[in-house]
């Protein structure tokens, strides 16, 4: 990602960015928010989510629905992923969760409504057989894991402008001299540009800057002791 940076005013005025950056930032809008939390815990929460949800992580299972599982609000699932995105940001623990299939079971008997993931448990009915017989999903599947999204949001061809407050446009020469001249830049001399490595470090910060201020580019590549 290519900043432009205005040296004198120390800011940001806005990165040239293509498709796997944008990719990123758009993918920020598919995360639960318990994953947000989860992944700013350690850098230092804002507002008052970190204290639910620790309250979770800290409350004694007993207290919890027998079925229920921390971790589906811990560690939940976002319902839509780039799969293009991987490494920009911590995943939830590999495997976690993982271990059951998404296929279906019945009865063989067929004597109930039940069904299950587990093709080991008895029938909760009279017949107490083992409920293995695999159910066959018809039209539109929407499995438990996710949906991953291949090939990510934007295409690959166009340069996006990222702006210091995150707002993203397609890149054109007539816009960036528009911005100039909103920026009231008269000395080209002191903007300089600077080349960033986006990795797994700058996507939680970005994503943490996010939601704390609108100098999102400026808080995480020029002022490095932002905490
Ligand atoms: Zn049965």
């Amino acid at each position: 990602m290519k900043l432009l940076i205005d040296s004198k005013n120390q800011k940001v005025l806005f990165a040239e960015a293509s498709k796997p950056v944008i990719d990123f930032l758009f993918n920020l809008l598919c995360l639960p928010v318990g994953t947000v939390v989860r992944l700013l815990n350690e850098k230092g929460m804002v507002g008052s989510l970190g204290n639910l949800y620790q309250s979770v992580a800290n409350l004694n299972t007993d207290y919890m629905v027998p079925s229920q599982d921390k971790d589906v609000l811990l560690k939940p699932k976002a319902p839509l992923t780039s799969s293009e995105i991987a490494g920009l940001l911590p995943a939830n623990d590999a495997g976690a969760g993982d271990t059951q299939g998404s296929s279906l079971f019945m009865c063989p008997g067929r004597c109930s409504n039940y069904v299950t993931y587990d093709k080991n448990i008895p029938c909760p009915q009279q017949c107490g057989r083992i409920m293995n017989t695999q159910l066959h999903c018809v039209g539109k599947n929407l499995p438990d894991k996710g949906i991953s999204i291949k090939g990510g949001f934007v295409k690959e061809i166009v340069t996006f402008m990222v702006m210091d407050d995150l707002v993203i446009e397609p890149m054109s020469t007539i816009s960036s001299i528009t911005l100039l001249n909103k920026f009231n830049i008269r000395e080209v001399g002191s903007l300089h540009e600077k080349v960033v490595e986006l990795g797994m470090d700058e996507g939680v910060k970005l994503l943490k800057a996010s939601l704390q201020c609108k100098t999102v580019l400026t808080s995480v590549f020029l002022k490095k002791n932002m905490e």
